[in-house]
């Protein structure tokens, strides 16, 4: 028998393969069912894409640079730290791409940032017809750029002439396997993977002949990252600690996330830290209101939120002071200790803020993460 390679996430190992009737099923992608996309059955029209925004020149340098690799058929990887403006960067490469009628991806881990896409993207091209793809919202599949969540891509097979990852080091993308198979089968063309904290084996992986290793260290604004402060306590000292601290953000207007562990944790924080300190509530993965909780909290209906890692990433508010609650949790890894920091100071005019690392000891991540930001500012 010939052997059989499964089309959606390429396995070959047979014993993932069972058969019903005639049909091969795959039970490693099994839970990745739906209607394909046929890369015959939609032409990109685009001519004459309009563009508006504006790029720093280390944003200009690093955009027409992954244009030239992209020109000379090469994967990139961008690592740009949080605040550079990753997305922008893209842009000019994006409008070439459909200029050549090409297949256009923009690809990333999780749901609520293909949402927080859609509007920008539709601000910058204006012209193209952009589509957002991600759980529950997939009756769309042809547009001249396609938003979509990592596990939409198996919808697109040897689809897009460009693919753009971005945070790619984010969950459920990283480490998994065939996700990863997924993306990659989705590309007829060439990817281009985005990230604020790669690791040492995917820089690697992108550093030969074939590929292309860019890196941006300044932020769009040109300031320094604010650089976290580490601090021990035990008992009821945290507590205290933190309560003053959101006290005195509070009497200065400072909104604060307050990011702990887990879910549990959040909730019992609040309901405790509510006892002292007002205006602030919880917000989690689970929360079916979180878009709009985080919508107060921009609109400054909240002071505070106690929230787990779905802030993290993505979220840009005006004069944000973050507190990493119990940051020795094995969960809290250099990388996502940079990334919670990197919300801080990002808004022109409001480049600065307090980001602190409350623990229990000051372990080895909290020490990587600090140093991690120290040397991105040293290139200001
Ligand atoms: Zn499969």
């Amino acid at each position: 028998m010939e052997r059989f390679i499964c089309p959606i996430c390429g396995n070959d190992d047979e014993t993932y393969f069972f058969k019903r009737g005639e049909v091969i099923y795959c039970r490693r992608c099994i839970s990745f069912q739906g209607e394909l996309a046929s890369p015959e059955a939609f032409n990109v029209e685009e001519d004459d894409v309009s563009l508006t925004y504006d790029l720093s020149i280390e944003q200009k340098d690093i955009s027409s640079r992954f244009l030239n690799s992209f020109k000379a058929h090469k994967n990139t990887l961008i690592h740009a730290v949080c605040g550079a403006g990753k997305t922008e960067i893209v842009y000019e490469t994006i409008a070439y791409a459909l200029n050549e009628h090409m297949h256009v991806g923009f690809a990333t881990p999780r749901k609520d940032v293909v949402i927080e896409l859609l509007p920008r993207f539709k601000e910058a091209f204006k012209k193209a017809r952009i589509i957002a793809l991600y759980g529950g919202h997939t009756s769309e599949l042809y547009g001249d750029i396609t938003l979509l969540t990592t596990h939409q891509l198996f919808r697109y097979q040897k689809y897009f002439d460009l693919l753009i990852i971005d945070e790619v080091d984010a969950f459920p993308f990283k480490g998994n396997e065939t996700l990863e198979h997924i993306a990659l089968n989705s590309v007829r063309g060439n990817y281009c993977y985005m990230s604020a904290t790669p690791d040492e084996n995917l820089i690697a992986s992108f550093q030969n002949e074939h590929s292309t290793f860019l890196e941006l260290f300044v932020r769009f604004h040109k300031k320094a990252i604010p650089v976290p402060k580490l601090i021990w306590s035990v008992g009821i000292i945290k507590y205290i600690i933190l309560i003053c601290k959101l006290k005195k953000y509070q009497k200065n207007h400072l909104p604060c996330l307050v990011f702990c562990p887990t879910i549990e944790l959040s909730k019992k924080l609040y309901l405790f830290l509510k006892l002292f300190v007002p205006n602030g509530t919880s917000v989690s993965s689970k929360d079916e209101e979180r878009m709009q909780k985080v919508q107060d909290f921009k609109d400054g209906k909240y002071m505070y939120l106690c929230t787990t890692s779905i802030l993290e990433r993505g979220v840009t508010i005006k004069d944000l002071q973050v507190i990493v609650f119990d940051a020795h949790h094995p969960l809290y890894n250099r990388y996502a200790l940079v990334q919670i920091a990197g919300r801080v100071g990002r808004k022109i005019g409001h480049e600065g803020g307090e980001v602190i690392f409350l623990g229990h000891r000051i372990d080895q991540e909290m020490v990587e993460a600090k140093k991690d930001i120290e040397s991105a500012n040293e290139h200001l």
